[in-house]
């Protein structure tokens, strides 16, 4: 059995811990390697290594520093679909849904390998007489980050490409779920020409992260995860002088009015609903119908009921299997508890499964109506292909619907008025909007900016907002004597 290797300071090594988390295929439960808890000793070695490498590694000139990341754009490139091939064997994606996993991470590489120009810092000449002000962008130090099952290749690729193409050095914890694609992600990563201890790996759970998050030595976490793991994360990270960022669950809405493209609205809410087996942050969770758009409703259930589960590498799947056979009992419950709360299930996938593949975590796609907001199954994530879909008169009631929701990810209107969308646009209280674009994840030259439950924090994920989060600003004001030096010491505050 294939055992997780730990990256500590440049070598791949087997952990000598005695104990194991099984990592299994999601499609028949069957163990397929073994995630190490990396022990106290190795999570000791993974920080040194990675405070000693920063001594060196935040000298290297920035333009080496983008080097590395172009090398590493091109071989996550070349390498895209063996990366893809074990992302698929880990989570149970399809193959082009875990491609687009690897192609999204790749894409925040290449912002990475604009470091250079994104750490420009600012000049004033002549603030005061003979005196210059400017600043510089510099690292902070190490860096952590501890990620989720659901992108195991672009939620890592969020964090220490742009740590690291700062100047940081970083130790990820991956989630135990899926290790193995962040492993070959470190791989390429190394033969990219990355030095020794600046990208260190260590594998497990909570034992494995509170030392991230309580050692001295560690200046900024990231983590992206759950509601309670982000808001525990968020305050011993900050408890213990840290920066960080959390990103957190969410509740997804789209509404939709009656004035949208109908054909439109149905095919972007199938994929949006249902793909990845609703396991993406940004999956569309809730459609809210206004007006006379409520009767596309049944349309819409018989659309989604064309989209069948399936293995990885089935090329009429529409998704795969959930995560685990604790995932797949919580959203049975939560299907159940739906139905028991009054809601009219339309389409039900409980009782779905893929022939000789009966100890998978298969559920089907399903469909509920008349959803309000008291219901259990609109108030809990849900995390599976579940859409929950609600009626409501108007704009108005929708954006109070939305903005009542405890969580801010993203949120998507459908309509052909420009009036309606800006009302929608400006007023919704959720940090991503998209106008007829069902799943508006920016690109990385943007930050993605969810709000409040969604995200503990202030800066986010890539773009400008992470450069900030990866570094310190220094400002320096300087004197160089042209003449003679005029007068007197000066007592005042003022540096004329
Ligand atoms: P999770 O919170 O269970 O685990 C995330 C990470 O935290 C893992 O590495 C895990 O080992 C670690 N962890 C778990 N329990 C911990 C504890 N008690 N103390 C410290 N660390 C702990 O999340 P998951 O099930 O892997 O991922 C799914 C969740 O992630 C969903 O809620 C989803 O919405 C969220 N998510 C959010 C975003 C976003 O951008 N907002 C993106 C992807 C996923």
């Amino acid at each position: 059995m294939h055992k997780v290797p730990l990256l500590i300071n440049g070598e791949f090594v087997e952990s000598s811990t005695s104990s194991y988390i099984d990592v299994t295929n999601p499609a028949n439960n069957e163990v397929i390697a073994k995630a190490p808890c990396a022990t106290e000793q190795e999570m000791e070695q993974a920080i040194a290594s990675a405070e000693a490498a920063f001594e060196t590694w935040k000298n290297v000139p920035v333009t080496e520093r983008a080097r590395v990341m172009m090398r590493y754009q091109a071989l996550l490139k070349e390498h895209q679909e063996d990366i893809a091939k074990i992302l698929a064997s880990e989570t149970g994606k399809t193959f082009d849904d875990a491609k687009g996993d690897v192609w999204r991470g790749i894409e925040v590489v290449e912002q990475a390998m604009n470091v250079p120009s994104m750490m420009m810092g600012e000049t004033v000449e002549n603030v005061a007489r003979g005196i210059d002000t400017y600043s510089y962008i510099q690292p902070l130090g190490v860096c952590a980050g501890i990620t989720p099952f659901n992108f195991p290749a672009m939620i890592p690729l969020w964090m220490f490409p742009m740590a690291i193409a700062c100047g940081n050095t970083f130790v990820l914890k991956p989630s135990e779920q899926d290790p193995q694609t962040p492993m070959k992600l470190a791989e390429l990563f190394m033969e990219a020409g990355a030095p020794a201890g600046v990208l260190n790996i260590v594998h497990g759970g909570k034992d494995q992260v509170e030392p991230l998050l309580t050692d001295p030595r560690i200046k900024a976490v990231s983590f992206v995860g759950s509601v309670p793991v982000g808001q525990h994360i968020y305050r011993t990270a900050t408890a213990n002088m840290k920066r960080a960022q959390c990103f957190a669950g969410a509740k997804n809405h789209s509404v939709i009015m009656p004035d949208a493209n109908k054909e439109h609205v149905l095919n972007n809410l199938v994929g949006s609903s249902v793909g990845a087996a609703g396991q993406r942050c940004m999956a569309i969770s809730v459609a809210v119908f206004v007006g006379e758009a409520q009767k596309w409703i049944p349309e819409l259930a018989e659309r989604i009921s064309k989209v069948k589960p399936g293995l990885w590498d089935d090329k009429d799947a529409g998704y795969g299997p959930v995560i685990s056979p604790q995932a797949k009992q919580r959203v049975l419950g939560l299907i159940q508890k739906g139905k028991d709360e009054g809601a009219e299930c339309l389409l039900d996938g409980s009782d779905f499964t893929v022939p000789g593949y009966e100890n998978g975590n298969w559920i089907g796609p399903t469909v509920f109506s008349g959803v309000t907001p008291d219901m259990t199954i609109y108030k809990e994530e849900i995390f599976g292909p579940v859409l929950s879909c609600m009626g409501l008169d108007s704009l108005e009631d929708a954006l109070e619907v939305v903005n009542n929701n405890p969580y801010g990810n993203g949120t998507s209107i459908f309509t052909n008025s420009g009036s309606a969308a800006r009302k929608y646009q400006r007023n919704v209280e959720v940090g991503q909007v998209g106008i007829n674009v069902p799943i508006p994840v920016p690109l990385p030259f943007f930050s993605f900016t969810g709000w409040k439950n969604s995200f503990y924090g202030d800066l986010h994920a890539y773009g400008k907002q992470a450069i900030r989060f990866y570094s310190e600003t220094k400002t320096i004001t300087s004197r160089w004597l042209e003449d003679d030096i005029p007068g007197g010491p000066n007592l005042t505050i003022s540096i004329d």
